[in-house]
This record gives C-alpha cells, structure tokens and sequence, in this order.
C-alpha cells in the first residue's frame, strides 16, 4: 500500500504575515488522523515559523532545495543537517525550475538527492519533459535519463526512500495540467522504472493541480497524489486538493 500523499510547494511567494495565516489556516482545516500524508514547502526564512505553527497538526513541512555539501565554505547554501535541524521531513530536489534557472544537471540533483537521503530527509524528486520533448514524442527518454541519474547514484534501494513527482514542465504554472490518462502513462512507466524496489514510493503528479482536477489524477491507478504550486498558497484550496487525496 502506498500512502496517498499531497506536498505543497511555495516556490518564492508569501511574506511573513501572508505564511503565518496561510499556516494558521492549514493547521485548523487539518486536525485529527488522516489517510493522506500532507506537507508543505515554504521558503527557507519561513521554515521556523512552519515548525512553530504545524507542531499542532499531522502537516509536515519540507524545503525546496538543498546543498550538495555537508558543510563548509558555500556561501548562500543550506545543508541537509540545517533542514533537519529545522524540522524538516522532506525536501524538492531537482524542481524544473532550478534545472532551468539554476542550470542543475541530472549529475548535480543526484548528488542532492544522495546528501538528503543519508541525513535521513525525504528527497521528493521532480523529473519531467518540456513541450519540445513531448512533441518530439521523447517524453519516456526523459523522465528515463532523469530517474537513472538517480538511480545511478544511490541504487533502486536508495530511490525507493525518497518520492518522485512527475511533472511535465509544460503543466507547471500554465492552468494547462496533463489529462489523468496522460499522467497515468507516465505514472506507470516511472514506476516500472522503480520496479519492485519502489513498490511502496510514492509518485506524485504535479502541474497545475486545482481541486477541480484533483479527483479524476487521483483516481488512475499510478497517481499516488501531487505536488502542489499555484494551489498550495490557498488554505482552501490545498485543503481541498487534500482532501481529494484521501
Ligand atoms: C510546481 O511548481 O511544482 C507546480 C506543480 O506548480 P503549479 O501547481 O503551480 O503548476
């Protein structure tokens, strides 16, 4: 059995006051024991005041990125022993946007992953085609060179420890999510990749979720739940979404 699970990530969006309530109301809306596993992911300023305001609630929370490195001269960057120093049980590696705009390399997110999963984190690791390689009908040679790197590094064993989240760069903060069936191929050829090692890994959809699409992604066979942009900075809405998952 896997567990169906619902992680919301804040990219760079909130002030202090905004995460406070947006917290707040997360933590009233998910009290008592739920199926789903649900987490969030704000920005690193505001991890602390996540630790303080979900201590309350079954949500854990998580970051969007680490460091590579345990310690040491690498201005700017955060390690994994800082994250669970803060509390956190999961963090992004390998988000489309930081392999566009950071220029993380497949090499580079493996070695985030393996530094995330020996301290004892959760790496959720995000693969996924751009439009371009779908239409050139590459999407599996991809999401394959993406989950091998990985793979590669830290064996099937150690892949199975983490999530993965599919999602197709094309979905990400357009409105235009993948149809359930769509997802679900990519679903089940992920987890064929992760074979029997990863029987129990959760694989996530994410790309434009809203509680209205919710329902129908998690209903196909392989989509074990999502993770969340645009919809996880509403309290309504990632509840709903939730909610959906259960
Ligand atoms: C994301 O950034 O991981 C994401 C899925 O964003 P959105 O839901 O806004 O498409």
């Amino acid at each position: 059995m896997r567990r169906p699970t619902v992680i919301g990530n804040w990219k760079m969006n909130a002030s202090f006051a905004q995460t406070a309530d947006l917290l707040a109301g997360l933590s009233e809306g998910w009290t008592g024991v739920h199926q789903a596993e649900v987490a969030v992911c704000p920005p690193y300023p505001y991890l602390a005041k996540a630790a303080e305001l979900l201590e309350q609630s079954n949500i854990a929370f998580g970051a969007q990125d680490l460091s590579q490195h345990a310690s040491g001269a690498y201005t700017g960057q955060v390690s994994a022993d800082m994250l669970l120093d803060l509390g956190c049980k999961y963090v992004l590696v390998g988000h489309s946007e930081r392999r566009e705009y950071q220029g993380e390399t497949d090499t580079l997110i493996a070695e985030k992953f393996e530094a995330a999963a020996k301290k004892g984190l959760v790496p959720v690791l995000c693969v996924g085609e751009t439009l371009e390689e779908r239409e050139a009908e590459k999407t599996f040679d991809v999401v394959g060179r993406q989950l091998r790197a990985v793979i590669e590094r830290v064996g099937l064993e150690g892949v199975a420890k983490g999530v993965v989240a599919y999602e197709p760069v094309w979905a990400i903060g357009t409105g235009r999510s993948a149809t359930p069936e769509m997802a679900q191929e990519v679903h089940a050829y992920i987890r064929e990749v992760l074979g029997p090692e990863g029987e129990h890994t959760a694989v996530l959809y994410g790309g434009s979720v809203k509680p209205e699409s919710a329902a129908a992604l998690f209903a196909q066979q392989d989509i074990d739940g999502a993770l969340v942009g645009g919809a996880s900075l509403k309290a309504e809405d990632f509840l709903a979404i939730c909610r959906a998952a259960e």
